[in-house]
């Protein structure tokens, strides 16, 4: 089967997915024959534009769908609005770096709501789906901060903690219906939500933003690089292979050695 067939007939609903991780995701999996539908909170022009440009691209259907991931309601409506959910990516994700007793509650609130509970919603309403389907996967985005952690992101790593954990209770609940839930554990990848802390922690360190990204960002990952989001792509689309039928209830780093330290 060639790898642009692989995943035809399949619908992928990637959360998150207007950029970054998500949208890398969202290419891997349009090439491997697998429909998709996009999704963020914005409902723009470009967001829409961009669906286009894989349909294009790709010959596969691609739609993008306008869901707020902090909202349960709003991640019940996508998988509704989509209408089908073979593979369910849960990759909606922010960040807010604070030692924990300056932590902002608002923060706290939207970190857990958005990079956690939003994948309780979208999976609840996913699994009967994959179930009358007879397959399904689901891609947890968790971080290597969902295996150890660092400090000031005290609610990134508790949501990223809880995604591991409630992918296993997802694996376990499925096993026998040819539905797998694993999570992968990326180290950092460039994308504009760590580009984003790249100024604050020059200013914080005192150091040109070059210094930054080598002696602190990349400081616990022994490869020195970033991975790409086409590595992520690749390793969701390998988890919807069938050499991957086993794989379930487990994590996957992809971290350039990080937890490996
Ligand atoms: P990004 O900022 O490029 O992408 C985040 C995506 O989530 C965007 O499409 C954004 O529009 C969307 N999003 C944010 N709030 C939303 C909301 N309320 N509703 C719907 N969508 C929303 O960041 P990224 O680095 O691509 O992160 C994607 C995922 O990967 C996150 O879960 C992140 O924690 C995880 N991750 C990233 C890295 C990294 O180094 N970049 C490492 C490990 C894990």
């Amino acid at each position: 089967m060639s790898n642009s067939t692989m995943l035809k007939g399949k619908t992928a609903v990637i959360t998150g997915s207007n950029s970054g991780i998500g949208l890398g995701v969202a290419w891997e999996l349009a090439r491997a024959g697998a429909d998709v539908v996009l999704n963020s909170f914005t409902d723009r022009d470009e967001d829409h534009a961009i669906a286009t440009r894989i349909a294009e691209e790709t010959g596969v259907s691609a739609r993008y769908i306008q869901a707020d991931m902090s909202k349960g309601d709003d991640c019940r409506a996508l998988i509704e609005k989509a209408g089908a959910c073979d593979i369910l990516v849960n990759n909606a994700g922010i960040q807010h770096v604070a030692p924990i007793d300056e932590f902002p509650v608002e923060k706290w609130d939207a970190i857990i709501a958005i990079n956690m509970n939003s994948a309780f919603h979208t999976t609840a309403v996913a699994l009967p789906m994959m179930r009358k389907a007879g397959w399904g996967r689901v891609v947890n985005i968790a971080s290597a901060h969902g295996l150890t952690a660092s400090p000031f992101k005290a609610a990134y790593i508790a949501a990223k903690h809880g995604v591991v954990g409630m992918t296993k209770t997802v694996a376990l609940e499925t096993a026998r219906e040819h539905i797998t839930a694993n999570a992968i554990c990326p180290g950092y990848v460039l994308t504009p939500l760590v580009e984003a802390q790249i100024p604050d922690t020059a200013r914080k360190y005192d150091m040109s933003e070059e210094e930054v990204t080598q002696k602190v960002i990349l400081e616990r990952q022994p490869s020195k690089e970033f991975a790409t989001v086409e590595q992520i792509g690749g390793t969701t689309v390998f988890l919807c292979s069938d050499a991957a039928a086993q794989i379930t209830g487990t994590t996957i780093s992809v971290d350039g050695g990080w937890t490996a330290l």
